[in-house]
């Protein structure tokens, strides 16, 4: 599958956990992510990643676009709901694309793991 990897700047610790604890999981599939996000998890856990922009730079827009044009599969974007964010619109639009195009969606890490077990347990491959 091709995954995408967003976390805003108070959720980059919780995205890097789960990307150490669901490398093997991970490994097996294509990934994206936004600029910073990518770079962490790299760093973290040296699974090969595709950065985008970063997400205020535009890196969610890219990766909107992706979803837009089918390129992708399922999407880890952990939100943070009590931080204004400047690119706010950009991340409305790609949650909105996601249903869009009925792309299975974690915007927190709960969520996150019930995706990445069912992946695990191969309950949820495509
Ligand atoms: P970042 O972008 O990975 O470059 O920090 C994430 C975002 O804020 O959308």
């Amino acid at each position: 599958m091709k995954i995408a990897l967003i976390a805003h700047d108070k959720k980059k610790n919780e995205i890097i956990a789960l990307a150490k604890k669901y490398v093997d999981v991970l490994k097996g599939h294509e990934l994206y992510a936004t600029g910073t996000t990518g770079t962490l998890i790299m760093g973290e856990t040296g699974l090969p990643i595709h950065r985008m922009k970063s997400g205020p730079l535009g890196g969610d827009q890219q990766i909107g676009a992706m979803l837009a044009n089918g390129e992708l599969d399922l999407i880890i974007f952990l939100r943070d709901p009590l931080t204004a964010q400047p690119h706010e619109p950009d991340v409305s639009a790609l949650l909105r694309l996601c249903d869009v195009q009925s792309i299975p969606l974690a915007t927190n890490a709960s969520s996150a793991t019930v995706m990445l077990d069912a992946m695990k347990s191969g309950i949820y491959f495509k």
